[in-house]
Order: structure tokens, then C-alpha cells, then sequence
């Protein structure tokens, strides 16, 4: 313990440089979208600019979209409204989500934005609906300096490779499961 808190500090001790980072926050415990939204937070204080992609519209009446679609220096869009959960059309789920890409690469091509959330996106490349050689490809190709946040359960292990740093939040015990339906302020 003592040996790794000292490993730890030698590492922030050295680390001096700025650079645009790709985080993924995966795993099946609650916390991924909701962390990804308090970087958002922590940039517009800064007064930097956040772009958000949604690729999966769980829930239409969220406090986080409320919020920050108020805020001056949000770019907010929801891309995965026209998923056939029910129809199982996979070619138009695919077709939709690669609508969204371009949508969400546009703002991976913006130096105007310092962060990009890009929310429950390892669905679509789960679903094999968006190819992931491409979106490791506009990922590189964005502002040395911008950040980007990719949120969701099971990410890729090629992504995560990609990726700077990488949280896998762990499902210890949740309240859904003991009967209590989602909460405002705390689940939506
Ligand atoms: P949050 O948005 O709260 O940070 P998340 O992004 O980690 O959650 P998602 O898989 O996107 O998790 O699910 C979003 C919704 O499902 C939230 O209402 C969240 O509380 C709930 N949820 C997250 N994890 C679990 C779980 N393990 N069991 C039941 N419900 C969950
Ligand atoms: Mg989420």
C-alpha cells in the first residue's frame, strides 16, 4: 500500500504536460455518464467549450440535458433517437447510427471545443452498427488538444487500448434491484 502510494506520487511529481485525452468509463456499475457530465461541468467552469453526443436516448427527460442545453457553451445532440429496439431493423439502426457519426465527428473536427462527450457509445460499436477502425481513425485525427470522453458498458478492449485513461466502474450493489425505480437527481 505504502509502496504503490509512493509509485503514485513519483508519477505526479513528473506528470507536466497538457494534452488532449481520451477517457473511457465502462463497466457495469452506475456512474459512467453521470462522471462524464461532471467534466462537462469542470470545463464550462473554466469557461471552455463541451460538445455532447448522445447515441442512446434512455431516458427523455433527464436533469443533465435540461442543464446543460441552458448552458452558453454547450453543443447538445441526441443520435440514436431512430434505434428499432423493437422492429430489430438492423440495417436502419445502422444506417442511424452512422448518421450520428458523422454528426459526432463534426465535432471531433471543432478546435472550438475543448471537451466532446460521446455517451453510450460503445453500443453502436457493440451492435457492430458503426465500424471501429473508423471511429479509432476520427478519434486520432481530432485537436491535439481536445479531450474526449466515451461512456458505456463493455468497451472495446481496442478502444480502451486507444484510450489514456480507462475507469471499469464495478456493480457492487445498486438500489434498482432492491425495487427502487430511478431517481431523480440521482439516476436521471
Ligand atoms: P449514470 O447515468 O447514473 O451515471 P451509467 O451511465 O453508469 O449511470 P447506464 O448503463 O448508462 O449507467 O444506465 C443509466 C441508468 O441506469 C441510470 O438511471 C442508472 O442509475 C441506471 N443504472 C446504472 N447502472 C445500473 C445497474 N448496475 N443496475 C441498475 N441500474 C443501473
Ligand atoms: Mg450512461
Amino acid at each position: 500500500m505504502r509502496r504503490k502510494k509512493q509509485v503514485v506520487d513519483a508519477a505526479i511529481a513528473r506528470a507536466d504536460r497538457d494534452q488532449g485525452l481520451l477517457l473511457v468509463l465502462t463497466g457495469n456499475g452506475k456512474g459512467k455518464s453521470s462522471s462524464a457530465f461532471g467534466m462537462a461541468a469542470r470545463a464550462l467552469g473554466h469557461g471552455l467549450r463541451v460538445g455532447v453526443a448522445q447515441f442512446i436516448k434512455g431516458n427523455s427527460d433527464t436533469g443533465e440535458e435540461a442543464f446543460f442545453r441552458r448552458q452558453p457553451g454547450v453543443t447538445w445532440q441526441v443520435l440514436g433517437e431512430g434505434f428499432t429496439w423493437e422492429t430489430q431493423d438492423r440495417a436502419r439502426d445502422a444506417a442511424t447510427a452512422r448518421r450520428g457519426w458523422a454528426q459526432a465527428r463534426e465535432m471531433l473536427r471543432d478546435p472550438n471545443l475543448a471537451l466532446v462527450i460521446l455517451d453510450e457509445l460503445t453500443y453502436p460499436l457493440k451492435y457492430g452498427w458503426l465500424d471501429l477502425d473508423e471511429v479509432l481513425a476520427d478519434l486520432a485525427a481530432r485537436p491535439s488538444g481536445q479531450h474526449v470522453v466515451i461512456t458505456g458498458r463493455g468497451a472495446h478492449e481496442a478502444l480502451c487500448a486507444a484510450a489514456d485513461t480507462v475507469t471499469d466502474l464495478a456493480d457492487v450493489k445498486h438500489a434498482f434491484r432492491a425495487g427502487v425505480r430511478a431517481q431523480r437527481g440521482i439516476d436521471l
